[in-house]
């Protein structure tokens, strides 16, 4: 299996729509619950926050099938089921409030970079083996675990997409490439993880679809940027559907020749990237507008706005 997103939107049959199970941080000391009389009964305690199993209110052990995780926005944390949404809640209005930023889910492949394999490159892209590593833009991913070697495009303009994007917005990353793949792309875009932290969702954790469900925030607030629309099936209106970044050859287009090929690139003042950002920055600007209706500002409707705005016909998506 391909170690970063594959495009086809097939569900994979043998994966289970199953809730995410986060590994604890080996690094981390196990800590011991303290029993105390709620966890020596069999009724569980009702409280709403646990951490590596334990809950923060009395120490009992939790059951861990009425949480859920959320490793990535603190490591072993995990809130019960009902009070997830509120939770969500709190903490985005205590985000916004603060230093009014909002919740932006970014996809890697094809959006912030594209990722071929070595071998599937083309007579006419050999070329880019030499100068992978001597750009500031193309990288080789080599591991000892991997026999496949692949190369990395960053998209013109991501750097400083992220930059800006950074001042406005808490970043995640969700990509259906494994763990390994999206930790490769972010040393390369945000080595110090400064602009995603741990935020940081993979298909280990996804079911086969990408769902705003593993994201710590409230989905009135949430944008999310990805090239492929059928992958958000129940989050639709949160997308901004960027143009799909294709530097490499791609198998299924033998007509067109690549920006490989050509030997030039996606522009980086006019790029899918660029469109992007100001459209963020539209919807930014218009959810903090009024102080005193922030708790009514919802993004899909501000996003639905500009799009009948920019005249964009039912049915038909603004892609960017
Ligand atoms: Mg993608
Ligand atoms: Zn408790």
């Amino acid at each position: 299996m391909s170690i970063f997103e594959t495009p086809s939107l097939e569900p994979n049959p043998k994966r289970q729509r199953i809730e995410p199970v986060f590994e604890p941080n080996p690094k981390r000391q196990r800590i011991e619950p303290v029993f105390n009389n709620s966890s020596l009964s069999s009724i569980p305690c009702p409280h709403s926050y646990a951490q590596h199993g334990v809950c923060t209110a009395c120490n009992s052990m939790i059951e861990r099938c009425h949480y859920r995780s959320f490793n990535c926005f603190k490591d072993g944390v995990q809130i019960r089921h009902e009070a997830v949404a509120s939770a969500k809640r709190l903490m985005t209005k205590f985000s916004y409030m603060g230093d009014k930023k909002l919740p932006l889910v970014l996809d890697l492949d094809h959006t912030l970079v594209h990722t071929t394999t070595l071998s599937s490159l083309t007579k006419t892209e050999k070329y880019l083996i030499q100068e992978a590593g001597s750009r500031h833009d193309l990288w080789l991913l080599k591991s000892d675990d991997d026999p496949v070697e692949h190369l990395i495009k960053l998209r013109p303009f991501v750097l400083d997409f992220l930059k800006e994007a950074r001042k406005m917005f808490n970043m995640h990353v969700y990509t259906m490439g494994n763990r390994y793949y999206a930790d490769s792309v972010l040393e390369l875009i945000d080595p110090r993880r400064i602009y995603f932290g741990k935020r940081v969702i993979t298909r280990e954790e996804s079911p086969y679809i990408k769902t705003l469900d593993l994201v710590f925030a409230d989905e009135r607030c949430v944008l999310i940027v990805d090239d492929t629309r059928d992958v958000w099936p129940d989050h639709k209106s949160n997308l901004v559907e960027i143009s799909r970044y294709c530097y490499f050859r791609m198998s299924n287009d033998q007509c067109s020749r690549p920006y490989s090929e050509e030997r030039i690139d996606e522009s980086e003042c006019n790029g899918g990237l660029v469109n992007v950002l100001r459209l963020l920055k539209e919807v930014h600007c218009g959810f903090f507008r009024v102080k005193e209706e922030l708790e009514s500002k919802d993004v899909r409707l501000l996003l639905q706005e500009i799009e009948f705005k920019r005249g964009v016909l039912q049915g038909e998506s603004l892609i960017l």
